[in-house]
């Protein structure tokens, strides 16, 4: 058995500094590369990342964690307990191809579900567990990595999904079973995984790192004590075992101090805990005692954000651990597989606000001075601790950083800033606008083919100039007005073709946001998003959309929306300041966007939509977090809107229509008119709407974009009588599911075409 670990990170990102996997596993999924291929691709990555991981610091055994993935870490879990869904079973082909098969699904098959992974932007496949999904070891994988590992000199730990939450986030598959619970399959599931840590030791881990989030959640099905008692039974069973690797348990995502003390009794060798985001339980004499032989991994550097840590703050609170008695070392709060791999990269950003950053290999380097300030004393790392603080200090006091007039402006908000007038005088104002009953409209963008895609690589090389540009977008935005007018569309869009990506278009206009050139994060699968830096006060220097509203509305006689990103799915999606609330961010962010909702009215334009997509995705994990979280966002979102006069219409948009817990905050939001997603859940959300008397206008989507799939005029026809049997038509609009960004030209014609026809045809009717 090895020594303690000194101090580690929960994983490291996957994708490749140059995002060399995501490249070869698309180049294998289009048949252009073979199995082979692609397998010694990924081979090189990992060698390469604990070669790096390896330079950056974590030189001790099992201090590199092994956790590269395919696509994603919950479906690596699932193929490693053989809990492949039934309805997979007859899918040919090699393990890979098989594990693609469930992410991605094939000609006959849906893949798996993608759903967020916890707070986080990630998203992972949801395992389908019924009463006699096959349970079966099969680590050959891991066992691989750890082989190439070994030959490489270098001792790796395994990082693997814990049996709770694999469960956890597992769905019971639909059929007559459908409403079993997955976790009561747990004492079969912990055999597995008893087998699999046996075969871990014997390829020679001395550490197996078990991930446990769900202990952390209130979001799950089962409240989180149930959980805690799940997992204390998983680990008796696990810890009991004489042929494994040392067990480090974490609870990443949130706040684990209620579950401490249980953990601390289990018979495992170590307990991380996330204190990013939760906090540590008073360190008492029987934790004390408990923790004996056992060692405590505090996650004081944060994993999701790209700030470099406070470290003399994080090594006090290592130091207070330790002076309690208990044996700790640093760790991250969350795998940094949700930060960019290296800030050296980043040679176009501003250096100052250069050295602020810490992307995942600093944060290797902040973990590495933190262990050896607890092996050697505060005086060892006295310097490089001198040197955080004035790196800190700079960051604030940075010019940019608090801007006084944006301070003022936000202090000065009254409760009167966000309310618009009654509902009904608004109604009565927005009659003028002579919307028809079951109006049709589409949420945003248009497709977003090759040819803009080049026009804006050009422009971005310098190849064509502003204006060359321009007159490009002008007349895409063209074609788009006058598309939309042939197939008899009633309210309008530009279709966003000047939009590279929703937040990063509205970051690159504002002072206080910076974007990165390399810094990418896995989204699920093969997709990565470059998240943009919020660093400052929030400014708007000059309108933003305006100039292409007006000429939009120019073209037609019709209503041609304004299209804006809400406050809070701008947050959601960029990488925020850390020494202030997220509420008072939202506030700057709201205040500019007031600002053009201001300038979009006084050049004319009637209808204007705020998207709010990311509005779900924030809410904390735990329940006593929310109130609060739904007060500032929707607070945020009105102040962004309230401004506008009652003849304006505002419009928000939500990818989705399972508000559950967030019914009073959508309706909260007190938009005119809000979109949503409703074509695959078969319009399921409009009777509680209509149960619940909602009174405004409501746009539930009648057809599903994520596929390339051309609906009936019947079927929307169809989708349309359930909805008006439910809501009256006047509050009804007719819209896709979501933007037509990622669709082509050919199917989003025929789309429209059968809208607009399954719109009159149930006009008529009504
Ligand atoms: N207006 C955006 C679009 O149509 C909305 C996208 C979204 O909700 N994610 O692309
Ligand atoms: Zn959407």
């Amino acid at each position: 058995m090895s020594a303690l670990i000194s101090g580690t990170i929960l994983g490291y990102p996957r994708l490749g500094r140059r995002r060399e996997l995501k490249r070869a596993i698309e180049a294998f999924w289009a048949g252009k590369i073979d199995e082979a291929e692609l397998r010694n691709t990924a081979k090189e990555l990992r060698a390469a990342t604990r070669e790096h991981i390896k330079a950056e610091g974590l030189t001790a055994d099992s201090s590199v964690p092994e956790s590269f993935s395919w696509y994603d870490q919950v479906l690596d879990a699932a193929l490693l307990v053989g809990a492949t869904s039934p309805r997979f079973a007859d899918v040919s082909g090699t393990w890979l191809e098989k594990y693609f098969a469930l992410a991605r699904g094939t000609d006959k098959l849906q893949p798996l579900e993608m759903t967020k992974w916890f707070d986080t932007n990630y998203h992972y496949s949801v395992p389908e567990i019924t009463l006699d999904t096959p349970f079966k070891a099969d680590s050959s994988e891991l066992v691989k990595q750890l082989g190439e590992a070994k030959e490489q000199g270098i001792v790796t730990r395994p990082v693997i999904v814990g049996p709770v939450t694999f469960l956890a986030l597992a769905k019971a598959a639909e059929g007559e079973k459908a409403c079993f619970e997955p976790l009561n399959r747990l004492d079969e599931l912990v055999d597995v995984y008893a087998q699999i840590l046996g075969e871990l030791a014997a390829a020679g881990a001395q550490w197996v790192q078990l991930d446990e989030p769900a202990l952390v959640s209130d979001s799950l099905r089962l409240p989180k004590s149930e959980l805690l008692e799940f997992a204390a039974k998983a680990y008796e069973r696990l810890g009991g075992l004489t042929a494994r690797p040392q067990i480090l348990l974490t609870t990443p995502y949130g706040d684990s101090s209620y579950a401490l003390p249980k953990l601390a009794t289990l018979p495992v060798e170590a307990v991380q805990v996330d204190l990013v985001r939760g906090k540590l339980p008073e360190l008492d004499a029987e934790l004390v005692k408990n923790f004996e032989g056992k060692q405590l991994l505090a996650g004081v550097v944060d994993g999701r954000n790209i700030w470099r840590t406070d470290l003399r703050a994080a090594f006090e609170t290592l130091e207070r651990i330790r002076e309690a008695g208990i044996s700790v070392a640093p760790a991250t709060g969350v795998s940094l597989q949700h930060v960019p791999h290296d800030v050296r990269e980043e040679t176009k950003l501003d250096e100052r606000l250069r050295s602020w950053l810490a992307f995942a290999d600093q944060k290797i380097a902040q973990i590495v001075v933190l262990s050896r300030g607890l092996a050697e004393g505060g005086e060892a790392i006295e310097a490089e601790l001198a040197e955080n603080d004035a790196i800190l200090a700079d960051r604030a006091a940075a010019p940019g950083v608090k801007v006084d007039a944006v301070r003022q402006r936000v202090a000065a908000v009254t409760a009167a800033d966000r309310n618009r007038s009654a509902e009904q005088q608004r109604r009565d104002a927005q009659e003028a606008l002579g919307i028809p009953n079951l109006a049709t409209t589409t949420i945003g963008s248009f497709p977003q083919t090759g040819e803009i895609r080049k026009a804006r690589a050009a422009f971005n090389r310098g190849e064509i100039d502003q204006a060359a540009y321009d007159e490009f977008l002008r007349a895409e935005i063209k074609s788009v007005i006058d598309l939309q007018n042939e197939i008899g569309i009633d309210v309008l869009v530009h279709g966003e073709a000047e939009r590279n990506d929703m937040v990063q278009y509205f970051a690159e206009n504002l002072d206080g946001f910076a974007v990165t050139e390399h810094g990418w994060v896995q989204s699920y699968g093969t997709r990565a998003t470059r998240p943009s830096i919020l660093w400052g006060d929030v400014t708007r220097q000059a309108p933003i959309t305006v100039e292409w509203s007006k000429y939009a509305q120019s073209l037609t006689d019709k209503f041609v929306k304004g299209m804006l990103t809400g406050p809070v799915t701008i947050l959601a999606w960029s990488f925020v300041r850390d020494d202030q609330p997220l509420a008072d961010t939202a506030e700057q962010v709201a205040l500019a966007l007031r600002d053009e909702i201001a300038d979009l009215a006084a050049a004319g334009i009637k209808i204007i939509q705020v998207d709010e997509p990311a509005l779900r995705e924030l809410l904390p994990l735990e329940k006593e977090k929310q109130p609060s979280y739904l007060e500032w966002s929707v607070g945020a979102f009105r102040l962004a809107t309230a401004g506008a006069a009652d003849d304006v219409q505002i419009h928000t948009h939500l990818c989705y229509s399972e508000f559950g817990e967030i019914i009073d905050a959508v309706n909260g939001l007190d938009a005119d008119v809000t979109s949503i997603e409703a074509a695959r859940s078969r319009m399921d959300v409009v009777e509680p709407l209509g149960d619940a008397g909602y009174s405004r206008g409501i746009g539930p989507g009648v057809y599903d974009i994520h596929t390339t799939r051309i609906p009936s005029q019947e079927e929307i026809a169809e989708l349309l009588r359930i909805a008006v049997a439910r809501i009256p038509a006047k509050q009804l609009w007719v819209n896709p599911d979501c933007g037509l960004k990622t669709r082509g030209y050919n199917e989003t014609i025929e789309s429209l075409k059968n809208l607009v026809a399954a719109a009159q045809e149930v006009r008529a009717e009504n």
